[in-house]
């Protein structure tokens, strides 16, 4: 059987604004297997929260592919059927904005609950108790208001409202970093208690590559709309191959001597990160890189697989340059 649950290729997103084309996703090709977390990194800018709205359907695609279990979801999401709604959710960064104040977490939780009909009205405020179970948050909390309860605990609603309609896929949106640091590991791990709880399979949006060592599966980074390497975790911190990565790598902090002995060595970055409607052309990272080459100005690389499951878009690598 096909585990294959997202599957997207080619897949663009752009803009069209006053200032020109935004080139926020421009041929971003990936695959997300059952149960797996796939980590998209980057920068502000890169477009890895324009792939996220694209796979909800907040965005339709302008081209590419993308796929959910065999079905086609390039379109808007009104054209998603109901049960592909339920079976796709999404937990935002700041559950200060994404819950209504005005409303009690029994009202929020039971929201999908009404929307999606998949319970009776009898049986809803039990489905919302087992709900406020799973995230470990004490049952009378459903009282209360999100600004009554601490930022951690509003998140953890956040995740059971995710829940509420029984999804297999659900899009995390940075969902720590609005959250203070021991705040931000609790609501780690039991995201991953729940995916193993419930057999869920994540795509975790972000900023910071540091929380992806113990969550991902596997990250890809993403720079101004393409993803530069993708590959297994492990491998992915302990070998690096594109510049951009080893950049990232050298500036994280570590927690250890052994992971200090792992990290690139300190890469400082030369130049801003360039507009999104004004990309140069070539490898979109050349004015930045500390290995540019000639070519790199004038063709872009096309992305190799130089080792298995590990993919990078460079130069240095043979066959980037169509040969
Ligand atoms: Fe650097 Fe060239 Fe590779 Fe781009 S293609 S990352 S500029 S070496």
């Amino acid at each position: 059987m096909d585990s294959i649950v997202v599957r997207a290729h080619n897949l663009k997103k752009h803009f069209h604004t006053k200032r020109g084309i935004v080139r926020a996703a421009d041929g971003v090709s990936f695959t997300i297997s059952e149960q797996e977390t796939l980590g998209l990194v980057g920068e502000s800018g890169s477009g890895k929260s324009t792939v996220a709205y694209t796979v909800m359907g907040i965005y339709p695609a302008t081209s590419g592919e993308l796929v959910f279990k065999d079905q086609d979801i390039t379109g808007a999401l009104k054209k998603r059927s109901k049960a592909l709604k339920q079976d796709i959710q999404i937990v935002f960064q700041d559950p200060g904005s994404s819950l209504n104040p005005r409303r009690t977490i029994r009202q929020i939780l039971e929201l999908p609950l009404r929307v999606h009909d998949t319970v009776s009205k009898k049986e809803r405020v039990d489905r919302v108790a087992k709900l406020m179970e799973l995230v470990e948050l004490p049952v009378d909390f459903m009282y209360k208001s999100p600004p009554a309860i601490g930022g951690g605990e509003r998140q953890m609603i956040a995740i059971a409202r995710a829940l509420a309609t029984d999804p297999s896929f659900i899009v995390l949106d940075e969902p720590t970093s609005a959250l203070d640091v021991s705040v931000q590991a609790k609501i780690i791990n039991k995201l991953m208690e729940l995916q193993k709880e419930l057999n869920l399979t994540y795509m975790f949006i972000t900023h910071d590559l540091s929380l992806m060592r113990n969550m991902a599966s596997r990250v890809a980074i993403m720079y101004l709309g393409k993803i530069c390497e993708i590959a297994p975790t492990a491998e992915f911190f302990s070998r690096p191959l594109h510049p951009y990565t080893q950049m990232l790598l050298s500036s994280i902090p570590v927690v250890s001597e052994q992971e200090e002995e792992l990290k690139p060595k300190k890469i400082v970055s030369t130049g801003e990160i360039p507009s999104p409607v004004n990309i140069p052309p070539g490898c979109s990272f050349h004015l930045r890189c500390p290995s540019k080459m000639e070519i790199c100005s004038r063709i872009d690389p096309n992305i190799v697989t130089p080792e298995e499951n590990h993919q990078v878009r460079c130069h240095l690598f043979p066959g980037a340059a169509g040969n």
